[in-house]
């Protein structure tokens, strides 16, 4: 349950103009462009961390034969919640997750053993068909984005890869101001696969939990019937939590898709995958953030972060001047050039969460340099700054992330 007091990313989003749903489009959001700005900052910002992990990130179709399902073993499990259509006479489905597809990928070439680990990011379009009823602004849509990976190792790689994997998790989540928890699921009772391996694995997964120093809790029996894995829980600012990213280890799906690697001895050898995702659905996520900070998104995600404010006409010349350079250097920033008294543009600002406000009037005018007075979204007073002085401060603030 919300504290009292807060409002729920529905509201938001409508008070700050970051997203609506139609009823066209029963459980897709359709992004705003100020909304689609939170989106991209933050996907690119995963995107860049990703590339520098040595990740390949790969695009594939969102319509596919449903055979590929059946091949990969999804269908049986998983078809009442995919989007099936007929297409020339034969049966398509919307993609409800990227696995399969990244097998093909990884299928198309002769891999040996020293080309593992293999990581293809796709940060495709998926669809779930979940009930009408439960749909629910963000967090309950049947089109949504995942920033999923699959990860193709050796049997001998899983704890290495799972290890760079928690490190990754925890390192991002600390750059927004959050402290996962881990907790480890094991082997259901029904299980597929050589319990071998899962016992194995189960160790591996253990071991990369306790060197990389985290916390976690056991979710006994709590695997998939397809290998063990690892989630990932945050706490909201209203103490709520959630699930959100998942290390998964997959021992059923390269035997089904027959993927193969060349070992060292020369013999054909089956790879293991790990599906992860680290934000999870991003749509889900931009909404948990939403509701975290109610709006006042830390500077680097804000989608205006400076608003500045001629007090009358006169200003406005100075004011888009400043504008200028400020977009020059990649920040967001918007003139409120509406006749408005000066008190109503800082109550619209305040309202939208802009981080800062820079009010220019005649003293702001006198100054032979381009100059402003600062305030912030909280009502820190800054003073009169000249332009640098104030881009260092944004910058500051963006480079702080949280
Ligand atoms: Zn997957």
């Amino acid at each position: 349950m919300a504290k009292p007091n807060t409002k729920s990313h529905q509201e938001i989003g409508r008070e700050l103009d970051l997203f609506s749903v139609h009823d066209v489009a029963p459980g897709a959001i359709f992004w705003h462009h100020k909304g689609y700005i939170i989106y991209k900052t933050l996907v690119d910002f995963l995107r860049k961390r990703l590339l520098s992990e040595g990740y390949k990130e790969i695009n594939t179709p969102v319509m596919v034969k449903s055979d590929l399902f059946k091949k990969s073993g999804h269908w049986d499990f998983y078809h009442e919640h995919m989007f099936t259509l007929e297409v020339d006479g034969e049966s398509y489905s919307l993609k409800p997750m990227n696995c399969p597809e990244a097998c093909l990928v990884y299928s198309t070439r002769l891999r040996s053993y020293q080309d593992l680990p293999l990581r293809l990011a796709d940060f495709g379009v998926l669809h779930r068909n979940e009930l009408s009823g439960v749909l629910g602004g963000a967090f309950r849509v049947r089109q949504f984005s995942i920033d999923d990976a699959h990860h193709f190792v050796r049997p001998d790689q899983i704890e290495d890869e799972v290890h760079g994997l928690i490190l990754l998790v925890v390192e991002f989540y600390k750059s927004l101001g959050f402290i996962p928890e881990f907790f480890l699921s094991t082997k259901p009772d029904k299980a597929m696969g050589d319990p071998k391996l899962w016992e194995e694995a189960e160790k591996d997964l253990n071991q990369a939990l306790d060197n990389a120093k985290v916390k976690y809790g056991m979710k006994e029996k709590d695997g998939a019937f397809y290998g063990p894995k690892i989630d990932i829980h945050i706490k909201d600012s209203q103490d709520r939590d959630w699930q959100l990213a998942t290390i998964q280890l997959d021992f059923q799906i390269p035997e089904k898709m027959q993927l193969e690697y060349i070992d060292k001895d020369g013999k054909a050898k089956r790879p293991v995958i790990v599906h992860r995702a680290i934000l999870g659905s991003v749509e889900r996520f931009i909404g948990i953030l939403t509701e975290h900070y109610q709006g006042a998104f830390p500077i680097w995600l804000s989608p205006v972060q400076v608003v500045l404010l001629p007090i009358a006409d006169r200003h406005t010349e100075h004011a888009k001047k400043i504008a200028e350079k400020l977009s020059e250097e990649g920040i967001r920033v918007e003139v409120d050039d509406r006749s408005e008294r000066l008190q109503a543009k800082i109550r619209e600002a305040t309202l939208q969460k802009v981080p800062f406000l820079g009010i220019i009037g005649d003293e702001e005018l006198k100054n032979k340099d381009l100059s402003l007075s600062v305030r912030d979204r909280n009502g820190k007073d800054y003073g009169l700054l000249n332009l640098s002085q104030f881009k260092i401060l944004v910058k500051e603030d963006i480079d702080k992330k949280v």
